[in-house]
């Protein structure tokens, strides 16, 4: 099975333009679909709850949504700015389930962000597979089992690290996606 879907990349806010390429090279390459960049960004200043000092990842989801995407166009939104839902202290990223759009934000996944040293590979590795996540969502995949599938679920940057970027075979069957061939070891039970 070959998807029939694309992935449309909105900058929320004011994001560094070769992340931006950087992610779009690496999805591409990784889902094998037409993957751009929208010459449009979404200003995320009504976003801004000022109790929190964050940014609400619901609203962020329905601005998306206007004008809503293309059939089969899935947009996903990066942002550097630090989101929220209300029942979280913060999230990595959102999405709707099936849905068109979801948003990604690599804040909280600067190594930097826990005391660690800046590291621009390991904040690329791991934007890209919250990004894969979140399409998976949009997608409507749930959280996988296989721990290094790009749908597991992670409450910490750590355990984005330990996931892969890309989807084990079920998963990656589930939405048309090239297997990766060198999960073949680790299916689902
Ligand atoms: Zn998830
Ligand atoms: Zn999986």
């Amino acid at each position: 099975m070959s998807q029939s879907w694309q992935v449309e990349l909105v900058a929320i806010g004011s994001v560094v333009p070769s992340t931006l390429a950087h992610l779009r090279e690496d999805l591409a390459g990784i889902l094998a679909c037409p993957v751009w960049i929208a010459t449009f960004h979404v200003d995320p200043k009504p976003f801004f709850d000022p109790r929190r000092r964050q940014y609400g990842a619901h609203s962020i989801l329905e601005r998306l949504l206007q004008p809503p995407p293309e059939e089969n166009v899935h947009r996903i939104g990066i942002t550097e700015l630090d989101l929220f839902l209300p029942v979280f202290t913060h999230v990595f990223g959102a999405a709707q389930l099936g849905g068109p759009v979801g948003v990604a934000s690599q804040y909280r996944l600067r190594p930097e962000f826990e005391g660690d040293f800046p590291d621009q590979i390991r904040l690329k590795q791991r934007l890209l597979k919250e990004v894969l996540h979140e399409l998976g969502h949009t997608l409507a995949l749930v959280h996988c089992k296989v721990p290094w599938c790009a749908m597991g679920a992670s409450r910490l940057p750590e355990h984005v690290d330990l996931k892969d970027s890309s989807f084990c075979n079920p998963c990656a069957d589930r939405i048309g996606v090239p297997r990766n061939e060198l999960g073949l070891f680790t299916e689902n039970p």
